[in-house]
């Protein structure tokens, strides 16, 4: 009887312990952390990628298998080209971008807008997270014909069962932030909380150094770009 009894208290703990939200770190909500040394994130395998040493949440990674599975069996071949990228490599895309000759003479701001097409500041990306991840091509003509469109059509029908979703939308229902990204799919039971918690945690002081920081406030960055998403 009391070895049953300790059985239900170890359950109903486990149980407890299973729905307690995951409280995330300053470190992982800026990417500011090593995924490789970080225990809830694993390798993306081979089979996914052609990438070396790209990781995802072990949740994210899990769930992704039963997608690839699924997609495969239908016929379609889904490839990871970008998964998990921390604070140091957004900030070596972000400075490279900001260098190109093309801004010889423009305003900080003008150039941050026009890198923000399609690129995060460091510190602001959802790629910090591992929880989403560019499927195929970085291209959206990619995905408007043939081969291209038959994957994303089966994304956008299939993916929601496996939690991914299409979070940087067409724009035309008033969507502000980035451009239509059709490769780019989050793992929302994850990020929505990432989300939610960014939001209560990080302010534009505790971005660490870049080029244009500057302009995170005024250009309302967390606002339009951040919180710049679709989750139907
Ligand atoms: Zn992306």
């Amino acid at each position: 009887m009391k070895s049953l009894l300790t059985i239900l208290f170890f359950c109903s703990l486990n149980m407890l312990l299973n729905e307690t939200t995951p409280n995330y770190s300053k470190d992982e909500l800026l990417g500011t952390f090593d995924p490789a040394q970080h225990v809830d994130f694993k390798p993306v395998p081979s089979e996914f990628t052609q990438k070396t040493n790209i990781y995802l949440r072990i949740e994210v990674l899990q769930q992704f298998d039963q997608m690839f599975q699924s997609a495969k069996r239908d016929g379609i071949e889904l490839e990871i080209v970008s998964a998990t990228r921390n604070y140091n490599y957004q900030k070596g895309i972000w400075e490279r971008k900001w260098k190109r000759s093309k801004y010889m003479g423009w305003q900080n701001m003008d150039k941050v807008l026009d890198i923000m097409k399609y690129s995060s500041m460091p510190g602001t990306s959802r790629h910090h997270w591992g929880t989403d991840i560019d499927l195929n091509h970085l291209n959206n003509d990619y995905f408007e014909t043939g081969k291209g469109q038959e994957l994303y059509n089966w994304l956008v029908e299939c993916a929601p069962n496996y939690g991914f979703h299409q979070v940087y939308t067409s724009k035309e229902q008033g969507r502000t932030g980035y451009q239509e990204e059709k490769w780019h799919w989050s793992y929302l039971p994850l990020s929505e909380e990432m989300l939610t918690q960014y939001n209560e945690k990080i302010r534009s002081s505790d971005l660490p150094s870049f080029s244009g920081v500057e302009q995170v406030d005024s250009l309302n960055i967390f606002q339009r770009y951040v919180n710049g998403i679709e989750t139907n």
